[in-house]
């Protein structure tokens, strides 16, 4: 803070977390690109579909008639982000009953993935089809940034007492 000035310089970020601040891979380990268990925001449909069917499952789940265990199961962790408490109630009772099959339970999870992805496939789309509408976006960003730590660094030059006169 300068003092008088009531203006916070070089303030020290803070997280910003949601619930579920971390999110694992598709297989249940670290989600990683090179391990191949993530889904990426232009992923195609298609793709999504295909990575979220193939997901593992609790494997007590070896028979459609075996019960399961939802806090044994990655595709649990994904129904906590992007399911409400009726349907997180219907895949507790589904899953340990084996009242609902697997494939059953991680349909949701692709259908929230879709709805989810596709504005921004379109989004991204205009950039695609103009790159240079990404290369002003970043010269824009460029001198946005360069004034703002123009005016950072003398804040902090005043603050400091450092005079260059
Ligand atoms: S029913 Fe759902 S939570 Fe249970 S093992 Fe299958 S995919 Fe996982």
């Amino acid at each position: 803070m300068r003092k008088g000035s009531g203006k916070k310089i070089l303030v020290e970020p803070d997280v910003l977390l949601t619930e579920a601040a971390r999110l694992q891979g598709l297989d249940g380990q670290k989600m990683s690109k090179s391990y191949g268990n993530t889904i990426a925001l232009r992923e195609p449909p298609e793709s999504v579909e295909k990575k979220v069917r193939t997901m593992p499952t609790d494997p007590a789940r070896v028979k459609r008639s075996d019960p399961g265990t939802p806090e044994r199961c990655p595709v649990w962790s994904l129904h906590q982000v992007y399911s409400d408490e009726a349907r997180k109630d219907w895949v507790r009772q589904g899953c340990t009953s084996a009242g609902i099959g697997c494939l059953e339970c991680k349909q949701p999870i692709v259908d929230a993935i879709q709805t989810e992805l596709a504005p921004m496939r379109e989004r991204a789309q205009t950039y695609l089809d103009d790159p240079t509408l990404v290369r002003n976006i970043v010269a824009d960003g460029c001198d946005r940034a360069r004034r703002l730590a123009t005016e950072t660094m003398r804040d902090v030059r005043e603050a400091l007492g450092l005079s260059y006169t």
